[in-house]
């Protein structure tokens, strides 16, 4: 007997669906991800694939005339689908059917096909469950390769032999990994092995696809889970070879340096104990990446990585653009993060003076947090005693920061004389001379020579001016 799963159903959509594909005499079922997402209990998902056995378009068309507020309906007539959204669900519906592949691309032949034909085509048992919403067997659940097995034992498997399924679609290796991480499931060994095998055929996949599946594996609880694996079955290589170059320890003359792939890891997991935003992640990810281009081993000091936080920043512009994630803002915020991802902890292992605190405000700015909470995750040392030293450190500095930033206001910091007022006072056209004024006031205001103040910043510029030979010909009053 098939059990019932009626009660993932009892929603007037649902009703609405099976009514309407009982008019126009078609079969169909909701299938994949929310029938996954139900029965792990990860709450109820906002997205619904409905496979329809005939034109997915006739009954989409259908059930949207019936829907309060006829939403319009999308069609993509090339792939057969299409969706509509109603409240805040976004329904998908789609033709059953049957698909091969040529070698060079992952977009498939398509022919109409049945409800098993189309199971057949999806990416793992546990995406290729259905449940059926006509009227003979409404609530059965259609689970023809034990996929509801597979989730009690959260395992991925294939519904075909692996080789083809990852080399069909390649994209399926990173979905793999990605729902790995997710669900903290296992990928079954032979699944494994065959992504180890087709790795060179994520080539035909898109950037785009690739970097959508790196922010989901990114975004999960721990997503070193899926960094390993990419790394065991050597997709890394080909989608981040910055970090794979990070792999392995050196020892010259008994000196050792640590493990950075492995440390980059931990602090990508440790960071999403504390951050759910995902560029800081992504900062986490990177944060090192400088330090297999400038690794040098000297006699005297040992292991050096000189200057890896600038080396990293620059590379940070060149993978983004190499993976075609957007030169935005958050490539910025990325590359600031790594070039600055030292500057706290510097500060932590010396007396923490104030005007290094202002340096640091200054510098990071409104990411002055995040850069910090950066720092703390990089913390990986096993070592007890060192740990809290670190981190009653970064408590310091952290204080340091309130308290500073409080009295001085450096964050957004404005330069409290404006370049038209040194014109104005000295006579000047636009000049270099401005600048140098302007950088000095801010200077002093850092070292704490004067308070960030209008008066005290006044009085500063005149004796600048004179200092540079200049005559101040508009005091103010
Ligand atoms: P999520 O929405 O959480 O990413 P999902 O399983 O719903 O998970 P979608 O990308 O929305 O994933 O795809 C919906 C369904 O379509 C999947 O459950 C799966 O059955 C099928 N599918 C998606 N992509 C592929 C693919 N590349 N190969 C085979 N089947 C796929
Ligand atoms: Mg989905």
């Amino acid at each position: 007997m098939q059990q019932n799963y009626k009660e993932a159903l009892l929603d007037s959509i649902f009703n609405t669906l099976t009514e309407t594909a009982e008019e126009l005499t078609l079969d169909c079922y909701v299938i994949g991800g929310f029938v996954r997402d139900y029965l792990l209990k990860r709450g109820t998902p906002k997205d619904i694939d409905v496979v329809v056995v005939g034109s997915g378009i006739d009954l989409a068309k259908k059930v949207a005339s019936k829907l309060q507020g006829n939403p319009k309906v999308s069609i993509f007539k090339n792939f057969g689908t299409a969706m509509l959204k109603h409240k805040d669900l976004e329904l998908e519906f789609v033709g059953a059917r049957k698909e091969s592949y040529h070698h060079d691309s992952r977009k498939p032949v398509v022919e109409d096909g049945t409800l098993e034909e189309d199971q057949h085509r999806r990416d793992f048992t546990i995406n290729a469950l259905a449940l059926s919403l006509n009227k003979k067997n409404f609530g059965d659940l259609l689970d023809p390769f034990k996929g509801v097995i597979d989730l009690g034992n959260k395992v991925l498997r294939t519904p075909l032999e692996p080789g083809i399924t990852y080399s069909d679609d390649p994209l399926r290796m990173m979905r793999a990994i990605r729902f790995a991480t997710q669900l903290d499931f296992t990928i079954e060994l032979k699944s494994l092995q065959a992504i180890t095998e087709n790795k060179d055929r994520i080539k035909i996949v898109s950037n785009e696809r690739i970097v959508e599946e790196l922010h989901k594996i990114l975004a999960s609880i721990k997503p070193s889970i899926g960094f390993s694996l990419l790394h065991r079955t050597g997709l890394l290589d080909y989608i981040l070879p910055e970090l794979t170059a990070l792999e392995g320890i050196e020892e010259i003359e008994g000196q050792r340096h640590k493990d950075n792939f492995w440390h980059t890891l931990e602090v990508v997991d440790n960071i999403a104990l504390s951050s759910e935003n995902l560029w800081l992640r992504w900062a986490a990810l990177l944060h090192d990446i400088g330090k297999a281009p400038t690794k040098k081993f000297h006699k005297k000091i040992g292991w050096t990585f000189h200057a890896h936080e600038f080396v990293g920043s620059k590379m940070v512009y060149k993978l983004f653009k190499r993976l075609r994630m957007p030169l935005n803002d958050k490539m910025k915020f990325v590359k600031k993060m790594v070039l600055m991802s030292s500057r706290p902890i510097v500060l932590s292992e010396e007396f923490v003076t104030d005007s290094a605190v202002r340096r640091l405000i200054f510098d990071a700015g409104d990411f002055v947090d995040d850069l910090m909470t950066l720092c703390e995750a990089d913390i990986t040392t096993k070592n007890p005693k060192k740990q809290n030293k670190y981190k009653n450190n970064f408590k310091i500095v952290r204080q340091k920061i309130i308290e500073v930033e409080e009295r001085d206001h450096i964050r957004n910091f404005q330069p409290p004389i404006s370049g038209e007022e040194i014109m104005k006072t000295f006579n000047l056209k636009p000049s270099k001379e401005i600048g140098i004024i302007k950088a000095a006031i801010k200077e002093a205001i850092l070292d704490g020579e004067i308070p960030n103040e209008y008066d005290a910043a006044y009085g500063f510029m005149l004796k600048k001016g004179v200092k540079m030979g200049l005559f101040a010909i508009n005091k103010k009053n």
